[in-house]
């Protein structure tokens, strides 16, 4: 059975490869390059090394959540409920001209956390996938082809001049805040936290107290115009209060603001 149409060979020395039924994940026996075979379509197949452990992992998070993006005291109102390690898998596309490379990934499984495919892999954390990360690695369940179509689409004018399969290691977290579980996926090569949706920091009080002000200072500011339609001395005297009110107001609206600012 040598039939030359479904002969694969090996993306980096065309070593003819002859992978068992069902089998995704391949090692040349000539060259020993890693590669994972999507269809009769043979690709780069490389992994990226944790440099996190579960405790630092949880550290990274707690900083995220201790930030600015985050609700208020995030890290000690919430609790987490859940943290799984994997590598997950991402299709990785390298295009542009041989001065200006590019690269883009696309996830390769489903997923929660589409902030994932944002990740930032430099081409030199890029090492051979090793056959005994199989046990941690979720296998790629988006076909090759259907992500190939949403690259094409966010870059209609780029060339694909490298495709890979990369497996990354991330910490995914599950945290309940207020009865709502939230989802939070920590890249355990950075560190860097990815999330979609989180508890964000209520934009509305601050809104609220810009609205006020304005309306306030509005209604300061009108009282020398009424004052100048009212008589001779109008225009003066209005002047004057209206100086003397906004100076009152101010101390005010500034220790709500700073109060608001405490809360949120
Ligand atoms: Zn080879």
């Amino acid at each position: 059975m040598n039939n030359p149409a479904t002969t694969l060979t090996c993306t980096q020395c065309g070593g003819e490869l002859h992978p068992d039924e069902g089998q995704i994940f391949l090692v040349c026996p000539y060259c020993s390059a890693t590669v994972y075979v999507d269809k009769r379509r043979v690709v780069f197949h490389w992994s990226v090394a944790p440099t996190l452990n579960a405790d630092q992992a949880t550290a990274a998070l707690y900083r995220w959540m201790s930030g600015s993006q985050t609700v208020k005291d995030l890290d000690k109102k919430s609790q987490i409920t859940g943290r799984d390690f994997q590598y997950f898998p991402l299709w990785y596309f390298k295009f542009g001209s041989k001065d200006r490379e590019e690269t883009a990934l696309e996830p390769a499984a489903a997923t929660s956390v589409s902030e994932l495919a944002n990740l930032n892999i430099p081409a030199g954390d890029l090492r051979k996938y090793d056959p005994a990360l199989d046990a941690e690695s979720e296998p790629p369940s988006v076909p090759l082809e259907a992500a190939l179509e949403w690259f094409r689409q966010a870059h209609p004018q780029a060339e694909v001049r490298e495709t890979a399969l990369v497996h990354v290691p991330i910490y995914i977290f599950k945290y309940a805040h207020r009865s709502q579980t939230y989802t939070a996926v920590v890249d355990a090569a950075s560190g860097n936290v990815l999330v979609n949706i989180y508890p964000a920091k209520d934009e509305m009080p601050f809104r609220l107290v810009g609205g006020v002000a304005a309306a306030v200072y509005l209604c300061i500011a009108s009282i020398p115009v009424m004052g100048a339609f009212s008589g001779s001395d109008g225009l003066g005297t209005g002047l004057l209060i209206c100086s003397g009110a906004g100076l009152v107001a101010a101390p005010f609206l500034v220790a709500w603001a700073t109060w608001v600012a405490s809360k949120v």
